[in-house]
């Protein structure tokens, strides 16, 4: 027998295809009639033709979204929805677009609709990443937690390629950390090998047809899954080491992640077999980290950070960054078998 402690969060969840349809009643029901409809700049067309389908529901539309929730746009964004008398958030787009609806549900209270088009999951979870002076801090608040999620598998079959298998490898990630957790619980890793299953089933279908609605719908559903893990359970190594090296370096927070798990799976691998035998299973390999690493490459994705713009030079730094304050972590963190990691990451060698 087990011992353990579950959280429950709030929250409603709508999915489907065509789910955007529901949007003008999910604004009612929050007893809203002005929704600021928030987008990176690259969707602004798209953001502008919900508005439009919105009617008078819309209080307009702020497509300024960039990766890393910078403050000062959250600032401005805030403006922007307190002089058009906006009473709630629509985040239509990845975790980019989720995390400045966040940022400004922080700063007002206002309630968040999200529209999630990547797998990321940060739609599930009560966790804000927030960039000032270069510095991105990360805090746990309800008051980021959005109330209602449309996830419509519509509108994530244009989600290119490339952008699909990494986002889908950074929710398996959420997904494999969760499984050996501080805070693992009977629940959430039930949730968690669902959601493993679910992108093993997917990821190679949508790099085949990248408009197989089945495929998208297996990959949706594993990020909310994936997401609920992440919102549920605090992380480990990987996240940690994605933070440092995204943060320090600029790296592309997807790719990033791609690269890095199997490296993560492998240094976590020797102190939980049972953990290990959980993803194997899900993905039909004898050695999770062996056959992750093969996934992504067979997947098309990149496998060393040099790829991604990390300089070899920026190794120890990396290492000092990841060891230096302690987390919870299966393997005990040491600055040798990191740097070991680290090293192989970034070469591109196999884990
Ligand atoms: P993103 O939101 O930046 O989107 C990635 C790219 O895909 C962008 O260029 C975007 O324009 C494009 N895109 C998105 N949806 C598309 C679609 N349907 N069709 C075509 N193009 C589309 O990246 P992301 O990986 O979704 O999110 C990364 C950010 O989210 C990071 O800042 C990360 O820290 C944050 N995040 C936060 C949490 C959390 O719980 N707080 C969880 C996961 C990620």
């Amino acid at each position: 027998m087990n011992s353990f402690t579950y959280d429950a969060l709030p929250g409603r969840v709508l999915f489907g295809a065509g789910t955007r349809e529901r949007l003008a009643d999910e604004i009612k029901r929050l007893n809203c009639a002005h929704a600021l409809i928030l987008a990176t700049p690259r969707h602004e067309t798209a953001a502008n033709e919900l508005a439009r389908r919105l009617g008078p529901l819309a209080a307009g539309v702020f497509a300024e979204a960039v990766m890393h929730t910078p403050v000062p746009v959250s600032e401005r964004a805030v403006k922007v929805a307190q002089s058009l008398r906006a009473d709630c958030i629509v985040a239509v787009g990845g975790g980019s677009t989720t995390g400045l609806g966040k940022a400004i549900a922080l700063r007002t209270d206002l309630p968040q609709i999200v529209i999630p088009t990547t797998y990321a999951g940060s739609e599930m979870t009560p966790i804000l990443g927030e960039t000032a002076d270069g510095v991105k801090t990360t805090q746990r608040t309800l008051k980021v937690l959005p109330e209602v999620v449309l996830y419509d598998v519509e509108l994530t079959l244009a989600l290119p390629v490339a952008v699909s298998v990494t986002s889908g490898l950074n929710a398996v990630a959420h997904a494999v950390e969760a499984l050996y957790a501080k805070e693992r619980n009977p629940l959430v890793s039930l949730i968690a090998e669902e959601s493993l299953r679910a992108f093993a089933r997917s990821l190679a279908a949508i790099v085949a047809n990248p408009k197989d609605v089945n495929a998208r719908g297996a990959a949706l559903y594993g990020a909310w899954l994936a997401g609920t893990c992440l919102g549920a359970v605090g992380m480990a190594l990987h996240h940690k080491l994605c933070h440092v090296l995204g943060g320090t370096f600029d790296l592309p927070h997807a790719e990033t992640h791609a690269i890095i798990l199997p490296h993560a799976i492998a240094y976590n691998a020797p102190l939980e077999p049972v953990v290990m035998r959980k993803i194997a299973e899900a993905f039909g390999t004898e050695d999770p980290a062996v056959g992750l690493y093969d996934l992504t490459g067979r997947l098309g994705a990149k496998r060393s950070l040099k790829e991604v713009g990390m300089p070899e030079a920026g190794i120890e730094r990396a290492v000092m960054l990841a060891t230096q304050n302690p987390y919870w972590n299966p393997r005990k963190i040491e600055p040798g078998p990191i740097r070991e990691l680290l090293r192989r990451a970034w070469s591109g060698d196999p884990p």
